[in-house]
């Protein structure tokens, strides 16, 4: 479904130093020409990240503010984002909606606010834990996906990050057999919900605990089209890595 997409977002992580060394670490990587690779370094750090990547790398932000700028302290506008030559954006990440308290017709909101303005979404969805033993995993994502479907006009500048919140950051990665699950369910609610052309065209990439062990019996999952990294894409090697797991 689409040309495999890997994603690095580097959260809150780095400084000048680690991030300067990062960087010439991918400068310095054979990368497959076949891939969409994206970095998300923390806001400070896009533009010098922008400008001393040689290679084809794209540069996403990890948020963006929901509407045009303006007095809204500590914020930072999908204008200015792409005025600096970013190209996406990662939003409704599960560190968003469950430390920072953002909710679904926010993220939808600001998912519709970015495309009109050429910025292209990572979008991410995903359950808790508890809500995965409760046997809710369809529907917490399903709602997920509605909120943004009902937000925005497109899915063309779309890729999907299916992130379950107990996979991320605790080395417990989902099995290629349950992302795969939850790939296809989601795929299916598109083609209910949306059109099988997007259904079968979007990008649904998975995210949590992936490294460089782990990748490639994930990526040969017939609907896994990609990665949405966190730890291990602070390491330009592992990441390359990753990058490679392309089937
Ligand atoms: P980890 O790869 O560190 O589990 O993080 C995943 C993630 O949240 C990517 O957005």
């Amino acid at each position: 479904n689409g040309k495999f997409f890997v994603g690095g977002n580097w959260k809150c992580n780095g400084s000048k130093e680690s991030i300067t060394r990062l960087v010439s670490d991918l400068n310095s990587a054979t990368l497959e020409t076949d891939v969409d690779v994206v970095v998300a370094p923390p806001f400070v750090y896009l533009d010098l990240v922008k400008s001393s990547l040689t290679y084809r790398i794209e540069i996403s932000s990890q948020n963006s503010w929901i509407g045009k700028g303006g007095a809204f302290t500590g914020e930072i506008s999908v204008e200015q984002l792409t005025d600096i030559g970013c190209k996406w954006v990662i939003l409704g990440h599960s560190e968003r909606r469950h430390i920072i308290g953002e909710n679904d017709e926010f993220i939808g909101k600001k998912a519709a606010y970015a495309l009109s303005q050429g910025l292209r979404v990572i979008a991410c969805i995903g359950e808790l834990l508890e809500e995965r033993e409760a046997g809710n995993t369809f529907d917490v994502c399903f709602k997920q996906l509605k909120a943004y479907s009902d937000a925005i006009p497109s899915w063309d500048a779309v890729v999907i990050a299916y992130e379950p919140v107990w996979a991320i950051g605790t080395g417990k990665v989902a099995t290629p057999e349950q992302a795969q699950e939850v790939h296809v369910a989601c795929r299916d609610w598109l083609k209910k919900n949306v059109s099988a052309e997007v259904a079968s065209k979007t990008r649904i990439i998975y995210g949590g605990s992936v490294n460089g062990s782990n990748c490639a019996e994930l990526a040969k999952k017939e609907d896994i089209d990609g990665f949405l990294v966190g730890g291990a894409s602070l390491k330009g090697p592992e990441f390359a890595t990753i990058v490679n797991s392309v089937r």
